[in-house]
């Protein structure tokens, strides 16, 4: 983010610092590196047949920020390092404290786009919202995500980034579930996001155990099938929304076609498959679907269907044309889902004070 005022050394001081160079840094990040390519820096001159793990430790492990923090390497093993790699690539832009404890967390990229993350703190858990994507192609008529589309994917290293960032942030709130719930949809970004996770996953990357990540998708069957062939048994998160195919199309109008059998099937044998969890989440809006006659369709689709259905009631966000429920009728809708058979929750809004709900807080911060 911040460039050096003048060149440190070899310049002739009496002379203007020349401008910093515009083009971003080409040096590939290590954060990118999946785990195993680490072993290609054993070539690296002055390395030792450990130098890869200890490089990677120095990463995922011990946190190095950069490559002279890694003080074990020897000084030219360092700068042969520095020269081929840079350690991460995106920096801190500004913190969003929230009078819950949710912190919201905006990091800038290296080509100048910003990301957000929120941490959020609760009795018993932490939990970390990540960005898959800067903005997002499905363009949900309630999100504020998607409502400028979809910039670009982030790199396996720059979803990995926020975790290590907060962390650094937060150290004396250890964090025990991620979730992949901040701008993007994962899917559109499939590889890298499979990239990032099989680092979270790994020993010898971040070791978070699979049952704490989730993955939140609009669901296209497809993409629930692709998910399914993934080993990692990370949970899965289905946008639904709405129990009809012609709504759902509304509501995300980057979806293309919708075919809720179909996507429900493809989440069912993943579920079955790895014995996970699988929710199903309704962002509820007024007049939408907060009403009795939404909670039927709900309980005829999902009867029967391994899945705990999380109602969100709508985060209000500024231009859209929607309007949050009355806390009854969320309430009502969770009764009559619970009397069918339905193991139902009702979502708590968290840092609506700072507008870090639900991927506000990028909108109005830059
Ligand atoms: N693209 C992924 C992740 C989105 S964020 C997906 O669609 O699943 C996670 C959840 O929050 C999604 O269900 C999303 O629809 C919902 N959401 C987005 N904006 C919201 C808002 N303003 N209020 C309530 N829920 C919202």
């Amino acid at each position: 983010m911040s460039r050096p005022e003048s060149p440190k050394s070899g310049a002739d001081a009496t002379r203007p610092a020349p401008s910093p160079p515009s083009a971003p840094d080409p040096r590939p990040a290590l954060t990118d590196l999946p785990l195993d390519d680490f072993d290609v820096l054993a070539e690296l001159p002055g390395a030792r047949k450990f130098t890869p793990k200890q490089i990677r430790a120095w990463v995922w492990q011990r946190g190095a920020r950069n490559v002279d923090a890694m003080t074990d390497l020897s000084k030219p093993l360092r700068a042969a390092l520095n020269e081929r790699y840079r350690v991460r690539r995106s920096a801190l832009s500004s913190t969003h404290p929230s009078n819950d404890g949710t912190l919201g967390v905006l990091s800038r990229l290296d080509d100048g786009e910003v990301i957000e993350s929120v941490s959020i703190p609760e009795e018993r858990r932490h939990t970390l919202c990540l960005s898959s994507q800067v903005g997002c192609a499905v363009r949900c008529s309630f999100c504020a995500s998607g409502q400028q589309g979809v910039t670009r994917n982030l790199s396996a290293g720059e979803i990995l980034e926020q975790i290590l960032l907060v962390r650094e942030l937060r150290p004396e709130l250890p964090l025990s579930n991620y979730v992949f719930m901040g701008s993007g949809e994962p899917t559109h970004n499939l590889a890298n996001v499979l990239a990032a996770i099989r680092v979270m996953n790994a020993d010898e990357g971040l070791g978070i155990g699979a049952r704490r990540i989730t993955v939140s998708t609009v669901g296209n069957p497809a993409a629930l099938t692709k998910l399914a062939e993934e080993p990692i048994p990370f949970h899965v998160a289905l946008s639904l929304h709405s129990p009809e195919d012609a709504q759902r199309e509304q509501l995300m109008p980057g979806l293309g076609r919708s075919d809720l059998r179909a996507s429900l099937a493809a989440a069912r044998e993943r579920f079955e498959r790895n014995h996970r969890r699988l929710t199903i989440e309704v962002a509820v809006m007024a007049g939408v679907n907060d009403d009795t006659r939404t909670g039927h369709a709900l309980i005829e689709l999902l009867r029967g269907y391994p899945a705990i259905v999380n109602l969100i009631p709508w985060n209000p966000v500024d231009g859209l044309p929607h309007r949050a429920p009355e806390a009854a009728k969320v309430d009502a809708l969770a009764d009559q889902l619970g009397a069918a058979g339905l193991t139902t929750t009702v979502r708590r809004p968290r840092g609506q004070d700072v507008g870090v709900a639900c991927g506000q807080l990028r909108r109005h911060a830059h």
